[in-house]
Parts: C-alpha cells; structure tokens; sequence
C-alpha cells in the first residue's frame, strides 16, 4: 500500500498555536491581520459545481463571505458581495484577485442596519447579475463583554440588526426574485451549540438566526427553495480582532477547541459550495457545524 503524502493530521493542516497580540477598530481589515486569513486564493480549486448561477453574499469582502466568494466564483458563479465601505480594500483586494482569472466581481457597498437598504442591495444584485439564484446571509458583527453591564442598548441593537433583521429583509426583498432551484445559505454560529458566556447578545442573535432559517425552509417549500445554516466555530477572521474576543484573549483564539487550532476561512467554503449547489437538491432546514468538533464537546 503506498502512502498518501497529501494526507496531513487536521490539527496541523493551518496556523496552530497561538496568534500574535492585535487590535483593530470594528469591522476591521483582514489585509492588516497576522497573519492574513486564509480564504483559499492560492488553494481553492473549482470544478464547474456552481456553473451559470448567480451568487449575493453579504460580508463577502473578508473572512468567511471572502472565502465562499472566493469558492464560488471558481465554481463558475457570477459573484455579487456586500459590504461596509470602511472595507473597500478588503473588496478591492478581492476584485483584483477574481480579475486576474478573468471573472468580474460585482461590489454592492452599504449598511444592512437599514431594511431599505437590504432591499436596495438585494434588487442591485439582481439587475447587475441577470438574476438571483444564490444568496448568502453572511455579514455580522461580535462584541464581547466581560462584564453584563457594559452591553449598551447601541450594541444590543447593532447586534440584531446586522444578525437577525438584515437576513429577514433580504430573504423578504429575495423571495420573489429567486427561482424554483434557488438556495439561501445562512452563517450563524458554533454559538447556538454552545453559547459562550462573554457573547450574551451575539449568542442570542445566533440562536434567533437559525431558528429564522429553519422556519424559512418551511416557508419556502412549496417555492422550491432551500435554506440552510452553517455554524462555524472559531474562525481567523477580522470579526475576532475587532473586539470580538477581549483583547487578551485573541492569542489564544481557537486553541481550546477540540482540535486546538482556530479555523481558516478557507476550510469553511466548502460546505456552502455543496449546499448552494443542485447536489444538495434533498438537503434543507438543515444546521451544519464545522466546529473543529466543539459542538459534540
Ligand atoms: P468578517 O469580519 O470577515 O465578516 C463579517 C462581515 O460582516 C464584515 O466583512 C462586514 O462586511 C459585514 N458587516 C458587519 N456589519 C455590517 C453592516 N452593518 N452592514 C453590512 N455588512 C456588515 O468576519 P467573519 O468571521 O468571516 O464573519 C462572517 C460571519 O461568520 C458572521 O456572521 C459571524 O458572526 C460568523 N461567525 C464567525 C465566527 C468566527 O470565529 N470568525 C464563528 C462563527 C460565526
Ligand atoms: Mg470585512
């Protein structure tokens, strides 16, 4: 029997150990992290899985949305991301990679805080595209609090806003855009398994949005559109150095878990790669982890 040398214990697969001390102001930029999330740009391969479809993901600039952005468009998608425009070198940087393939990346800036403008970017995705058949409900924000007192009524709202409104409003403005065919993929969080103590509002956000998701699946049944939820665990992302973690804590991001490492961004696209795609035509009101296997913990 020959050895496969692709083959490599998952522990050891990316970064382990522990990160260097950094701080950034929300919502952050991943191009100033070390190191740099890895979103699969020079390991990505696609196989023509998403050909001819038509793809909107919010947060798509960085982290996780960058990675299925990433995926997505190698798979042969038309690719649409929205984000804040403190961003814009993060969507830049990630314009400039897809161009390079040849493939044009379609960039819809702007505040998911407001229904309005979830409804503006849902439609602008739409025109720019020629249609809608995958959307994404990625984009969110994380604060962490040592102590409850220090939740402020701005944070609580900020929280539900950008986690649990914004993909309401746009599954709302979507809905009678999407084909029969069509999938929603939400992003919700390791945080529905097991709720972490210094997360109160973002851990209730996330419970809010996959119970959203699978009530969602059952709505649109009938229209033949499936809905799913990913739950990461912890990920390299810029959410994580933008106060989502205390600050002594971000070294020591993802080593608890069990596979003592945080994830890469790049090891989570997958998933929404085959959940988008007609082989997941049975799979629906689904949860998926990809937890380093904290969620059996
Ligand atoms: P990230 O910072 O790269 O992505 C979050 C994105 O949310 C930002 O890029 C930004 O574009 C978007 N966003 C924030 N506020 C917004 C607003 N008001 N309007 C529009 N867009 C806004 O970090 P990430 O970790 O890749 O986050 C992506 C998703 O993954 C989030 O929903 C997050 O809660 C979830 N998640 C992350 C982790 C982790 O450990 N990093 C774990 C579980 C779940
Ligand atoms: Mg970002």
């Amino acid at each position: 029997m020959t050895q496969n040398d692709t083959l490599i214990h998952p522990g050891q697969k990316y970064h382990s150990g522990e990160f260097p001390m950094q701080k950034q102001e929300a919502p952050g930029l991943q191009s100033r992290m070390k190191p740099v999330p890895d979103c699969g740009e020079k390991s990505y391969q696609g196989h023509g899985r998403l050909a001819g479809r038509k793809a909107l993901i919010t947060g798509g600039d960085s982290g996780i949305g960058r990675a299925v952005a990433i995926a997505f468009a190698r798979e042969g998608a038309q690719v649409a991301i929205n984000y804040l425009t403190e961003e814009q070198p993060d969507a830049d940087s990630l314009a400039s990679l897809l161009r390079d393939e040849g493939k044009e990346l379609t960039m819809l800036p702007g505040d998911l805080r407001e229904a309005q403008t979830c409804r503006r970017i849902v439609e602008e995705a739409h025109r720019a595209l020629g249609g809608l058949d995958i959307l994404v409900l990625n984009a969110g924000v994380q604060q962490a609090a040592t102590d409850i007192t220090e939740i402020t009524e701005e944070q609580v709202e900020r929280t539900f806003r950008v986690n649990v409104y914004a993909p309401l409003f746009m599954a709302q403005a979507a809905v009678p855009l999407l084909p029969s065919g069509a999938s929603i993929v939400i992003t919700a969080s390791a945080e529905y398994y097991t709720p972490n103590k210094l997360l109160l509002d973002y851990a209730a956000s996330k419970s809010a949005v996959t119970a959203f998701g699978v009530a969602l699946s059952k709505y649109l049944l009938e229209k033949g559109v499936r809905v799913n939820s990913v739950c990461p665990g912890p990920t390299w992302t810029p959410l994580e150095v933008s106060g989502g973690n205390p600050d002594e804590d971000i070294p020591r991001h993802g080593v608890d878990t069990p596979l003592n490492r945080a994830a890469q961004p790049a090891e989570m696209a997958g998933i929404y790669v085959f959940l988008a795609s007609d082989e997941a035509s049975y799979i629906t009101g689904e949860i998926y982890g990809i937890t380093g296997g904290l969620s059996g913990k």
